[in-house]
Parts: structure tokens; C-alpha cells; sequence
């Protein structure tokens, strides 16, 4: 099975031909990717008008793009992918009428993908990881630990309950004057600063329930550097140290509790994995973390390639795959973008939150 895959959902525009072998092993054969950073970064953060736009402008040129370098026409795919949710309903738009166009005018089936879900299925891609896992998912929008049970079988055991984790880092960088995105930023600033000179709250830290909660660590960043004000570049070193200290202490006790409920849950599983998604998974010292606890919990940590972590099509072309080869219907063609899609509807009711 081959499949176009088209991704739109917030500031990266990306086209993606992904094959899938018999053997249920995938093979990435184009991946195009295009970051609206620069549009963006004047701004310090993601302006949805623009993202919009710049989807509009370079969509049609990256899936030639992405077509040309597969080796492959549109007659050769069995099926094309879109976003479809959750996201900016501007690229939304873009990416998904672009997909049902194209779906038309071929007389190909169009999957209509949950674009969480192309982050909870990528491991299955990079790595051939079995069901069930548990993945954590932190980007700028998104903070989520999931339990994926099979495609389209997927429990969220925890939901940050303001602030994503890239959200924070960001709003740091912010408030430090350092640059966006954030996180970047802070990982470097922190490298010669001191984490334990300010001891920074960690929220919801010993609560049974697996929520985050980051919004309260900003304000105390905010806190600590007015107090000091006007910081110097130690002052900021030592800042951004302590936040990433808090926030590793932060995901080490609430993914620790996670993966001994995935324990008590599927005592039959052998070698269980944590899986990271999200721009986030890049930052070095929060790995060190996630693979010590893994190791101790005798957990597989699985860390897809960074450019396969953050948004791209070739997940939401894998995620079609799977939807097709596990017998899921093709969408019609008059499928609705949705700005909030949770991937667990029961979550979704029970928390009141899309994201
Ligand atoms: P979405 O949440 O819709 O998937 P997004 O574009 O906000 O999309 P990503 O592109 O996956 O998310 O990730 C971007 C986020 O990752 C930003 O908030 C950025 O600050 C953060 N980030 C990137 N590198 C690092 C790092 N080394 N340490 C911490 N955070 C990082
Ligand atoms: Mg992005
Ligand atoms: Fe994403």
C-alpha cells in the first residue's frame, strides 16, 4: 500500500509518500517538510492568519515536491492522508480540501487523520513498536501521556490542565528575553546556570491522577525574575537551569506513576515501551530523565528522529496506512476540519478540553 500524506495543522507545511510492505513494515520514500519559523518568530509564537497563508502559498509546490522525489504519480497511491484535526482551522482548511481535491480528482480514497494520532502511531513506523504502549506526547500544543491500545483504541491518561510543556518553555524564553522558540533557548541558556538556586513549584507532583499542570511554574519564573530584576545573563542561566530541573523532577514523578499503572494494567506485557513525541522530546537533559526512568521501570524508551518528533506528513500518512490495513472505512469527502479533536472522546467529556 502506498499512500500521499498532507499535514497543515499548525506551522509546519508538510507532503509525505509513505509505503507500506506486506510484512506491515513502512518505508518512508519522500518527506518535505517547510517551517513557517521565520514568519512567525518577529511575533514570538505561532499567528494563525499567517500560518494560514503560508500553508496556501506552498502546499500544491510540496506535495509536487514530495511526488517527484517518491518516484511516484498520483495513480500509483492507494489512498490520500490529511489532517484533519485538531489544530489552526485555517490550515485545516488548506491542508484538507487540498486533500479531498486531490482525493476527487483521482478517484482515490481520502483519510481524514487525527493528527495526535500520527504522533501516538510514529513509533510503529521508525521502530515496528506492538501494541499496547504508553506515549507521551509534548509539543507546543499538546501534553498528553496516552495509552495506545491499537489503531484507533487510544485512553489519555493524562492532559496538561493549562500550559503544553513547549507552551512553557516558550513563555520562559519570553519573559527572559530569550529568543523563539523557546525551548532551544532555555536547554542553552541552562547549560551553564545553576538548578538549584531557585526551587520552582512542581504542580499536581504526588496526585493520584496523571494531569500536568505548567501555567503555575511560568508565574514563578515571572516571580523569580522581577525580584531580581534587572537579571544578568547568570541570573538567566540559573533561571532557565532551575525551571528545566523542575520540569524534568515534574515528568519523572508523573510518568513514573504511569508506567506502573501500565504495569499493574498489562502485567503480561514483557517489554513494555514509553514512546516521546513533540518538539519537547528534543530537549537533551528531559531524555536523560525519561531514559533513566525507563531503565529503572524496565521499560523500552523509544525516541523516534527529530524531524519525525515534531509535525510532519509522514506520520499522517502512516497513520492512514494503519487505518486501512486495520480495515477502517475511507472517509467521504465532506468530512469537517476540527479545531479540537481529542483522541479519546471520554477524556474529552470528562475534562472539558480538546487539547
Ligand atoms: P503541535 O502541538 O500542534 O503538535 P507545535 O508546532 O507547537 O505543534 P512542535 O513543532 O512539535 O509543536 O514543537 C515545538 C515546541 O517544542 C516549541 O514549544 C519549542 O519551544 C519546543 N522545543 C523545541 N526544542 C526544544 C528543546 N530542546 N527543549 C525544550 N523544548 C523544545
Ligand atoms: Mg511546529
Ligand atoms: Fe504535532
Amino acid at each position: 500500500l502506498t499512500i500521499l500524506g498532507i499535514e497543515t495543522s499548525c506551522d509546519e507545511t508538510a507532503a509525505s509518500v509513505v509505503v507500506r510492505h506486506p510484512d506491515g513494515r513502512g518505508e518512508i520514500v519522500a518527506d518535505v517538510v517547510l517551517s513557517q519559523l521565520d514568519e512567525h518568530s518577529a511575533y514570538g509564537g505561532v499567528v494563525p492568519e499567517i500560518a494560514a497563508r503560508a500553508h496556501v502559498e506552498a502546499l500544491d509546490t510540496l506535495i509536487e515536491e514530495a511526488l517527484t522525489r517518491s518516484g511516484k504519480g498520483l495513480k500509483d497511491m492507494d489512498a490520500i492522508a490529511a489532517t484533519s484535526g485538531p489544530g489552526l482551522i485555517g490550515g485545516l482548511i488548506v491542508g484538507l480540501m487540498t486533500g479531498k481535491a486531490i482525493a476527487y480528482a483521482s478517484g482515490k480514497p481520502l483519510y481524514a487523520v487525527n493528527h495526535l494520532e500520527g504522533h501516538a502511531l510514529t513509533a510503529r513506523l521508525t521502530d515496528g513498536v506492538e501494541f499496547p504502549y504508553l506515549m507521551l506526547l509534548v509539543s507546543g500544543g499538546h501534553t498528553q501521556l496516552v495509552l495506545v491500545k491499537g489503531v484507533g483504541d487510544y485512553e489519555r491518561w493524562g492532559t496538561t490542565i493549562d500550559d503544553a510543556l513547549g507552551e512553557a518553555f516558550d513563555k520562559t524564553a519570553k519573559l527572559l528575553g530569550l529568543p523563539y522558540p523557546g525551548g532551544p533557548a532555555v536547554e542553552k541558556a541552562a547549560k551553564s546556570g545553576d538548578s538549584k538556586r531557585f526551587a520552582f513549584p512542581r504542580p499536581l507532583v504526588g496526585e493520584a491522577r496523571l494531569d500536568f499542570s505548567f501555567s503555575g511554574l511560568k508565574t514563578a519564573v515571572r516571580m523569580a525574575a522581577e525580584e531580581i530584576a534587572p537579571v544578568s545573563e547568570q541570573d538567566i542561566a540559573d533561571i532557565c537551569a532551575s525551571f528545566q530541573h523542575a520540569v524534568a523532577r515534574t515528568l519523572k514523578e508523573r510518568i513514573g506513576r504511569g508506567l506502573k499503572r501500565f504495569r499493574e494494567e498489562f502485567p503480561g506485557v514483557a517489554e513494555p515501551a514509553l514512546v516521546v513525541a513533540g518538539g519537547v522530546a528534543a530537549n537533551t537533559v528531559l531524555r536523560e530523565i525519561l531514559t533513566s526512568l525507563c531503565a529503572e521501570n524496565r521499560f523500552r524508551f523509544i525516541a523516534p528522529p527529530h524531524r519525525l518528533c515534531t509535525d510532519n506528513a509522514a506520520m499522517i500518512a502512516w497513520a492512514g496506512l494503519e487505518r486501512m490495513a486495520a480495515g477502517f472505512d475511507a472517509d467521504g469527502l465532506d468530512v469537517a476540519p476540527r479545531s479540537r479533536w481529542p483522541l479519546d472522546q471520554n477524556a474529552a467529556v470528562a475534562l472539558g478540553s480538546g487539547k
